[in-house]
């Protein structure tokens, strides 16, 4: 299969036929971009009918997502989950513990995560942080607008967009979009977004798409919560391990008290959209060798038929 890098800017043979056929008064780029978020909405209506709801993140609380989006940086999940539960034997899971354990002991525990000092460290410094602006509270972090709170955690050290992302939806329910190694190479290998896209482009993409995905909802009066999910157009129950249904992969897990949290329609669709490509990255679309045969996604692949 050819994932040709010359994807820049030519458009899928399903993107060139809609473009030609598409006669309203938008300049080439908008319809470009409208014909690419169509399709990531088709992704996303795809991969949640094969697979069901994901109920990503795996964790039972709000300082537990954050830290496993520290420890997640350059290494395996099991590798972080190894990791947190040594900081749960140890009972210091959450904001006091962590302010409290000695660095070394937090080393210790954190080890199975790789470069554990440094990862130390920026816990700890995570956690000043909370103390020094927030009095230790994450409802009131969490509280922030959006986009300050996103700067905010920007600033801190070993925090780059995909982890500040990832603690603002999965742990605070704010809606952004959690863009990471995966969401990129299937939108490279679509020929949605080339891979040098930066990361701020390539959210924006995903955002454009998925609001319009929600917005279909809300008209519609749907709410695609995990308890009574339904994928728009065409409602359908989305439990996992559905009778039926193909068993879900990759990132489908058992739901998790904060994958049941509440939030709102859009936060919960970036939410599954992104468990879903971690799904797809994990198992089919792989840095070498994508398995593209067994991929829910393959019929989109520019050139097949
Ligand atoms: S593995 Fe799936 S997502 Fe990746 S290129 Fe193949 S069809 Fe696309």
């Amino acid at each position: 299969m050819d994932f040709g890098k010359n994807a820049v800017s030519s458009l899928s043979p399903v993107v060139h036929s809609c473009v030609t056929v598409n006669n309203d008064h938008r300049g080439p780029g908008e319809l470009e971009s409208s014909v690419q978020q169509e399709q990531l909405r088709v992704y996303y209506t795809t991969l949640l009918d094969a697979w069901g709801q994901p109920y990503w993140w795996p964790a039972r609380t709000r300082f537990e997502v954050i830290v496993g989006a520290y420890l997640t940086q350059n290494t395996a999940w099991t590798n972080v989950e190894r990791a947190l539960r040594q900081l749960h034997l140890r009972r210091v899971l959450n904001v006091a513990g962590i302010r409290r354990v000695p660095l070394a002991e937090l080393e210790k525990a954190i080890h199975s995560a790789g470069y554990f000092r440094q990862k130390a460290q920026r816990l700890k410094a995570f956690v000043a942080f909370l103390d020094e602006h927030y009095a230790g509270s994450l409802s009131r972090m969490f509280a922030q607008p959006t986009e300050k709170l996103r700067e905010e955690l920007l600033a801190l050290n070993g925090i780059g967009p995909e982890t500040a992302d990832s603690i603002l939806l999965y742990a605070g329910q704010h809606p952004v979009f959690v863009v990471d190694a995966y969401t990129r190479r299937i939108l490279d290998r679509h020929q949605l977004l080339p891979d040098k896209a930066s990361y701020d482009e390539a959210r924006a993409l995903c955002e454009s798409a998925l609001n319009a995905e929600a917005r279909l909802h809300t008209r519609a009066g749907e709410n695609p919560d995990p308890a009574t999910h339904t994928s728009s157009p065409h409602p359908s129950p989305a439990l996992p391990h559905a009778p039926g249904r193909a068993r879900p992969h990759g990132a489908c897990h058992l739901p998790s008290p904060m994958s049941l949290a509440k939030r709102t329609p859009l936060a919960q669709i970036y939410n599954n959209m992104h468990g879903l490509i971690v799904g797809v990255g994990k198992h089919y679309c792989l840095k070498t060798r994508p398995r593209c045969d067994e991929c829910p996604l393959q019929k989109f692949l520019p050139g097949v038929k």
